[in-house]
């Protein structure tokens, strides 16, 4: 299940990206048709009413992305997979890679090096990701969108 969000719902695909979904991000109209014309089945997620792509599309109403969430629950719950939760950049929307903890050890904060025994890395920003690095509270989130 692929989505692809428009312009005015960047932090819904963040948290799509979160639970590790394909969730790209079209900034503007020339984006959006592109992306739809490259994979016409992404699910596009829009606040606009009535949409010219022939692309399923979801009207999101809520502003606040927590209800934008509850609106789509159906899907994500239907969508999840656990293994590939938290396994995605949530700028680059690319899936992480694994490293060797020694080859990260000067990206990180010291503390962190020693805490952690996994850690990931973006192949296209070079973010490095552990277990910890997404926003607090994902775990909930993952519950609460599950339930
Ligand atoms: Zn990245």
């Amino acid at each position: 299940m692929k989505f692809v969000c428009d312009a005015m719902l960047g932090k819904l695909a963040k948290y799509l990206r979160l639970l590790g979904f394909d969730a790209s991000y079209a900034r503007n109209k020339a984006a959006l048709t592109d992306r739809l014309s490259q994979d016409p089945d992404r699910i596009l997620l829009t606040r606009r009413s009535g949409s010219e792509f022939s692309s399923p599309t979801i009207h999101i109403r809520s502003e606040l992305v927590r209800e934008q969430l509850d609106e789509i629950k159906g899907l994500i719950k239907a969508g999840f997979n656990k293994d590939t939760a938290l396994s995605r950049c949530v700028e680059c929307n690319v899936s992480l890679a694994e490293v060797d903890k020694e080859e990260v050890e000067s990206r990180v904060p010291e503390f962190v090096y020693h805490t952690y025994a996994r850690f990931r890395l973006c192949p296209s920003c070079k973010r490095v990701y552990w277990e910890g690095s997404h926003a607090k509270g994902m775990g909930e989130l993952i519950k609460e969108m599950l339930r």
